[in-house]
């Protein structure tokens, strides 16, 4: 069949990498020149697959008058004139129950532990790929005893569900990571994931293109999709430049602006930008720098080390769909950096950047069919969408294969 994806980030390579194995014809289009131009260029590098509990949980209530009052606040509410910001923060905040952020968590393990075996045999299968990939181990660390007492609560929640973690007190957090010596009387202590890996997702998309060229997948690159048209027989095109691109199935895999494309065939997805900044210092070769990858829980700041790179990604805005950088937001991203790492912001230069998660209320990607009988979605990662790409895009792959034109809505979805 003839696939055509609309995307070109980690989620539509992904996805063109299962549907082309399995035989089908696969060209993916994009508005941008190169592939992975958008959120999957400067993310956290972090392939998260056992930390994926929701930012919607029970504790958001409380911090609620914080984030929409304080600058430095690691997430931030903007107030827009926008049903789609409101109704997306009204279903966000139902959403905070325990009941829903376990469910979301359980949803969302089975899918990161599917991913992780996949993007395991997709290294050993596919030798030419080269992106950074480490096999770190992730620490997180928690700055006071509350917050780590909920951290092992958490810890043994998880372990029923199959998640090696361990609890750390700040010396062994330390002893795991010399290079946060300096922090020790700060730290109530840390959980450690040894099986937590970090990569360059940027790296991963393009050496991802060109396995998939040399295979024959097309890519239709400055090519922005204006509509997608209700066709006879139940089915859609996609359309670009006032004429059709001719396919059998289309893919949607739009991240963040997916929302906005399928409103043309009236299908609402509940998928907001969720803004986010990252800086990546380039090491000096005398800089230490850490081999674990970090997650500062209470800041939400993420360090992955990149190669001779280190990655610190974080800050949460919701806030519309500008890519714009707000440049208080950036001051507050390099202070957390600064506290963790001094050396390494005094003495390194670094790139910014800043990138739209294309988040869903409950956490959970929507991923499957729709009620158009050639139209598929793979969307709304948010913040996981690397370390879930490979199992979204097998099982997308897998379905559509099962799909024969029949509904398949109440037999395939993973959906939010
Ligand atoms: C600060 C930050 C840190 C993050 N850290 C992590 C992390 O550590 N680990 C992790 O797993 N995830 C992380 N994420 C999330 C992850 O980056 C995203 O979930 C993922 O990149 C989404 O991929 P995507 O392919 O859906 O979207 P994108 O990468 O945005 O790709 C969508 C593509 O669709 C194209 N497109 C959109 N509309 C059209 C149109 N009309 N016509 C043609 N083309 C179109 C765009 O040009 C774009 O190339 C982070 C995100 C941010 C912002």
């Amino acid at each position: 069949m003839r696939i055509l994806i609309l995307g070109a980030g980690v989620i539509g390579l992904s996805s063109a990498y299962y549907l082309s194995r399995a035989g089908h014809e696969v060209t993916i289009a994009d508005r941008h020149p190169e592939v992975a131009s958008e959120t999957s260029s400067g993310n956290g590098g972090q392939l998260s697959y056992s930390y994926v509990a929701p930012l919607a949980g029970p504790g958001v209530v409380s911090k609620l008058p914080r984030w929409l009052t304080r600058g430095d606040s690691p997430v931030r509410f903007r107030p827009k004139l926008s049903t789609e910001q409101w109704r997306w923060c009204f279903q966000f905040l139902s959403a905070c129950t325990r009941e829903q952020s376990e469910l979301t968590t359980r949803k969302l393990l089975s899918l990161s532990f599917l991913s992780r075996t996949l993007l395991h045999e997709l290294i050993a299968a596919e030798p030419s790929l080269d992106f950074d990939f480490v096999r770190s181990g992730k620490l997180v660390l928690h700055r006071d005893a509350g917050a780590m007492r909920s951290a092992i609560k958490l810890l043994e929640f998880q372990r029923t569900l199959g998640c090696e973690q361990q609890a750390l007190n700040a010396n062994a957090c330390v002893e795991l990571e010399p290079t946060l010596a300096h922090l020790r009387p700060s730290l109530a202590g840390g959980i450690h994931t040894p099986s937590e890996d970090t990569a360059d997702c940027q790296r991963f998309c393009k050496s991802l293109e060109a396995l998939l060229r040399a295979r024959g997948v097309q890519f239709l690159m400055n090519t922005s999709v204006d509509c997608l048209r209700p066709e006879s027989g139940g089915r859609v095109e996609a359309w670009s430049g006032g004429a059709p691109l001719l396919s059998d199935h289309v893919v949607v895999a739009s991240g963040a602006a997916a929302a906005r494309l399928l409103k043309s065939v009236c299908i609402r997805v509940p998928v907001y930008p969720l803004k986010g900044y990252s800086l990546t210092f380039d090491l000096q070769p005398q800089t230490a720098a850490p081999h674990v990858s970090i997650t500062d829980f209470s800041r939400k700041v993420v360090y992955a080390r990149l190669g001779k790179r280190l990655r610190v990604a974080g800050i949460a805005d919701i806030d519309g769909y500008s890519l714009e950088p707000d440049p208080t937001r950036l001051v507050t991203l390099r202070a957390e950096a600064a506290a963790m790492y001094p050396d390494i912001v005094r003495s390194c230069p670094d790139n910014e950047w800043t990138g739209l998660r294309p988040a869903t209320p409950r956490g959970t990607p929507i991923v499957g069919p729709t009620r158009y009988r050639n139209l598929w979605l793979n969307v709304g990662h948010g913040a996981l969408g690397f370390t879930l790409a490979t199992g979204s895009a097998a099982l997308l792959a897998q379905w559509l294969a099962s799909s024969n034109g029949q509904d398949l809505r109440s037999t395939f979805a993973l959906s939010h």
